[in-house]
């Protein structure tokens, strides 16, 4: 482990799962290995305390954090998180994720992330925007068009970009849609943006599929998380053709090995926020959420879900990882041990970020475009980034993250090393 005094991860935490990925690819990376510590380190982190008065009159303290993990090929990008259980440790493992996944589908960033430890059910809207708006200027010193650009991640969306934008642009005095992405259309945010991680989830499952035959014609898929990531995926799936044969999220779990009605399981969700109680499915516990039987397995939660002894249980043929960081490194190696073919987040979920630049560039240049070109332009970058990455898994006859990390980071390590060290 580095010597980082700020944090000390565990082996399977999210930042000791990150640093077992950088030592899988470091054998990888030919000359630039020289560099490689660069990856251990992230290059800037902010923690900041965020003092606001509840309804009630009493002030509250939350603590949130923004890091920028890389630089080197471009502006911070990432995500910020709402959620009771952000720390700095998963904060930096967020943003070097994200640097691994700019890189990998090759956009021009670098790799951020931010949170807020705190629990949005708790709050009322006049709370969460006061939270929003003063993280947003604590912050406002490290972000910005150019810099840093956030975006939504768990529990936030394009309500809290739009409050984001407006403080920041307040602070600085003129109106800056290009500091976040994920915002509302009305304000410069992009067709297709909503749906394009789950879009993304599909779309390099299918290709995957057809890589190892897996054929999606009453293909079972079983998703864990059925938030915007989750539902966008299943619902595509189950359009294509794939039966949803279980679903868990915050509310349950249910199953229903012929497949789910998606309009209505859709609808359930829409009037009562999850997946609870639907009629057309059993309840089940949620831990025989993973001992269910399927050919496509969806992790789109949250980290760490697929342990070693989960990893034992699960019986699919497919992990496609809709989550950042689903999978721990001891439940990897299980699952290739048992011969379960992984499709690593840093690919996987990197539709929405993608859009994201979609975003970004059509800020800057003022034109907007169609929904049409937005999807058709975002299947190619990811077909064409799967593809790379396919075949550098079978160059080097390794796993499928293994090959996304050495793409991702000789293309950072090479930037490192044109850039050179200042001073
Ligand atoms: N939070 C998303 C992710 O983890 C999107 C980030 C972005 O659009 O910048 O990839």
């Amino acid at each position: 482990m580095p010597n980082l005094s700020f944090v000390s991860p565990t082996r399977n935490s999210p930042w000791g799962t990150y640093l077992s990925q950088i030592d899988a690819v470091e054998p990888y990376l030919g000359h630039l290995r020289r560099w490689v510590e660069t990856l251990r380190r992230p290059k800037r982190a902010l923690i900041v305390d965020i003092p606001i008065e509840l309804d009630n009159g009493t002030i509250a303290h939350y603590e949130g954090y923004r890091v920028q993990h890389s630089l080197t090929r471009g502006p911070g990008k990432g995500g910020v998180r709402y959620h009771p259980d952000v720390t700095l440790e998963e904060v930096m493992a967020l943003s070097a994720w994200m640097t691994v996944k700019n890189a990998a589908v090759n956009l021009p960033y670098g790799g951020a992330k931010g949170g807020i430890r705190l629990d949005p059910s708790a709050l009322s809207m006049k709370e969460l925007e006061k939270v929003t708006r003063r993280y947003t200027s604590e912050i406002g010193i490290i972000i910005g068009p150019n810099q840093d650009i956030p975006a939504p991640d768990v529990n936030t969306n394009g309500k809290i970009m739009a409050w984001m934008m407006d403080t920041y642009s307040m602070n600085t005095g003129a109106t800056a849609t290009g500091v976040v992405t994920g915002k509302p259309i009305e304000l410069g945010g992009s067709l297709g943006r909503v749906a394009a991680t789950g879009r993304g989830v599909f779309v390099v499952g299918r290709e995957a599929m057809r890589r190892l035959n897996v054929e999606m014609d009453h293909a079972r898929v079983a998703v864990q998380g059925f938030g915007n990531v989750g539902s966008i995926a299943a619902k595509l799936f189950a359009a294509n053709g794939a039966k949803i044969v279980a679903v868990q999220d915050h509310t349950g779990t249910i199953v229903n090995h012929n497949g789910f009605d998606m309009t209505d399981l859709l609808e359930h969700v829409a009037q009562t926020r999850g997946v609870a109680g639907f009629k057309g499915g059993d309840m089940i516990a949620n831990e025989d959420f993973w001992d269910i039987k399927s050919d496509i397995l969806i992790p789109a939660a949250l980290e760490g879900q697929i342990t070693a002894e989960r990893a034992q249980r699960i019986q699919t043929r497919l992990v496609i990882e809709g989550a950042n960081g689903p999978t721990t490194p001891d439940g990897e190696a299980v699952l290739a041990d048992r011969g379960i073919v992984v499709v690593p987040d840093v690919i996987a979920n990197a539709g929405g970020v993608t859009v994201s630049y979609f975003e970004w560039v059509q800020d800057f240049s003022s034109f907007f475009w169609t929904e049409d070109e937005i999807n058709v332009r975002l299947d190619k970058i990811l077909i064409g980034a799967f593809k790379h990455i396919w075949e550098t898994g079978e160059q080097y006859k390794i796993p499928l993250r293994t090959a996304a990390f050495t793409v991702a980071c000789t293309r950072v390590l090479q930037a490192r090393e044109e850039r050179g060290l200042y001073p």
